[in-house]
């Protein structure tokens, strides 16, 4: 072969692997296109593990190379970077968080109401906030692969999509996934709201809104994404069934080919008590005796005799009937009359007035904080010996993954997500755990629980033990990122 020709293959060589190469640069180049539509998202606004899920998820995906924006309402609390097009916007770790803004609408004090109740006008505020979107997008002239809504407060983007934007050129490509976190809040409405909505009473049907005679706007989001999942596996076949269904089992049931269960993860960043600066001493596997510095502070703190040896067990939760409080107040006093308990919390009035009267009683032993607060919350999780989540049902639930972390045995009901990701000791796992929704057993499992604890070494071996369990967004974020392509493949 003479040079000319050699030289030849080998500039052929070079053009075809560079065209190679563009290719993957392009396939590379042109990440997946991701909108996540959510009423609250950490660290703008929280109530809830919704709140935990949506920010971490975000910047999850957003390290693995997603385009993620993330839409929410524009609360009073909220400050963004700078304010574009009348939108409040903030740009962080690569997440671009779009504030969408109506101040008679969100602009109170509560997310979802006041301590009379919800408002009345939340469908006016979720169905705006959902319309919202979609002008936003094509203002921005933006077309998502994936539009990503979180529970009922964002179903109707899921329902605008197929509905007025169904023939909308920028949205032909797009998805529409759901993430049920609870399904026991479905955004019940009368019908005479209806026409808020704006779309046809065409859709007023079985089929798709109508639940007994009202709108049901996760119905709608169920029925009009086109990928459904939850927050645990467990879940996801529990919501199948008429005892976990909340009156939807049979929708879910239909959707079952396109129903997953993702399990929730923490973010390690704002949970790890090895670089937690709202404890009182920051502690890690190898320093673990710096625990008892955590509950030494915060015994004083709280106004609790000071004793290492009684049993300090702790609850941050919304105080609502499916986190257990029923018989968590039912078993209360008895289990005050020996170990303390520390709980944080907002909710049901009836609860707060049942609980106050016992904090009353038993003031050493008893700290109650009826409130939100961030702080308080690490203090918990940092100090306590156990944490209780005697949960009626838990779609996933967040501070069983907390606690581990921070070396915090917890004590779970057997259900939902708690099934996924706590096994008892006596299993070889890493928590106590009760199988009967009952006060009895939940007292039997905190007696099981301070046996364990008495016997110093092996309680120190398990608390190594629980810390080093990983319940990371990583992985997580993978398993929506598959989650996504498959929807996109439809
Ligand atoms: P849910 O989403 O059903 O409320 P999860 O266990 O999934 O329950 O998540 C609860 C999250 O909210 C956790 O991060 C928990 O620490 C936090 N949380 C709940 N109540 C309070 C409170 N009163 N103050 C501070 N944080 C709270």
């Amino acid at each position: 072969m003479g040079r000319d020709a050699r030289i030849y293959i080998n500039y052929e060589l070079i053009r075809v692997l560079g065209l190679i190469g563009l290719g993957f640069y392009i396939k590379e180049g042109g990440a997946m296109r991701v909108v996540i539509c959510s009423s609250e998202v950490f660290p703008f606004a929280k109530t809830g593990g919704l709140a935990d899920v949506c920010g971490a998820l975000a910047l999850a995906l957003a390290k693995l190379g997603v385009e993620v924006k993330v839409f929410m309402p524009f609360y009073k609390n909220i400050q963004p970077q700078k304010t574009f097009l009348g939108y409040g916007l903030t740009k962080e770790k690569g997440v671009e968080f779009i504030f969408i803004r109506n101040d008679s609408y969100f602009f109170r004090d509560g997310l979802y109401g006041s301590s009379g109740g919800d408002y009345p006008d939340n469908l006016e505020r979720f169905s705006f906030f959902s319309r919202q979107v979609f002008t936003l997008l094509k203002r921005m002239n933006l077309s998502p692969q994936i539009i990503h809504c979180h529970d009922w407060q964002a179903s109707g983007v899921l329902i605008y999509l197929k509905t007025l934007y169904a023939q909308e050129p920028l949205f032909r490509d797009t998805k529409g996934v759901l993430t049920i976190h609870n399904l026991a809040y479905q955004g019940i409405f009368e019908r005479e709201k209806y026409p808020f909505l704006g779309i046809d009473w065409e859709y007023f049907n079985m089929h798709a809104l109508e639940f007994y005679a009202k709108i049901n706007l996760l119905k709608g989001g169920i029925v009009f994404a086109d990928m459904v999942n939850t927050v645990s596996p467990t879940y996801a076949q529990q919501i199948q069934s008429p005892e976990y269904g909340c009156g939807l089992e049979g929708v879910l049931f239909e959707k079952r080919q396109r129903l997953a269960g993702i399990l929730n993860a923490i973010d390690y960043e704002v949970w790890d008590p090895k670089i937690d600066k709202l404890i009182y001493k920051k502690y890690s596997p190898l320093t673990i005796k710096d625990k008892a510095i955590n509950k030494q502070g915060f015994q004083k703190e709280l106004g609790l005799t000071k004793d290492k040896d009684i049993l300090l067990l702790g609850m941050v939760s919304r105080l609502a009937e499916q986190k257990g409080i029923d018989i968590l107040s039912q078993a209360l006093e008895s289990i005050l009359k020996k170990h303390q308990v520390v709980i944080l919390g907002v909710g049901d009035e009836r609860y707060h007035l049942l609980l106050k009267r016992l904090a009353q009683r038993f003031k050493k032993n008893f700290s109650l904080n009826l409130k939100f607060d961030e702080t308080l919350a690490h203090k918990i999780y940092a100090s306590c010996d156990c944490f209780l989540m005697p949960s009626r049902f838990e779609p996933c639930g967040l501070s069983q993954m907390i606690s581990y972390k921070y070396g915090t045995v917890p004590i779970v009901h057997h259900t939902g997500g708690l099934i996924d990701t706590v096994k008892d000791v006596d299993d070889g796992g890493g928590g106590v755990v009760f199988t009967e929704y009952s006060s009895a057993s939940l007292m039997e499992a905190v007696e099981r629980a301070k046996t364990l604890f008495s016997k110093k070494k092996a309680w120190e071996t398990l608390l190594k033990k629980i810390m080093r369990y990983n319940f990371s967004w990583e992985l997580t974020a993978k398993k929506y990122l598959e989650l996504y392509q498959k929807t996109i493949n439809l």
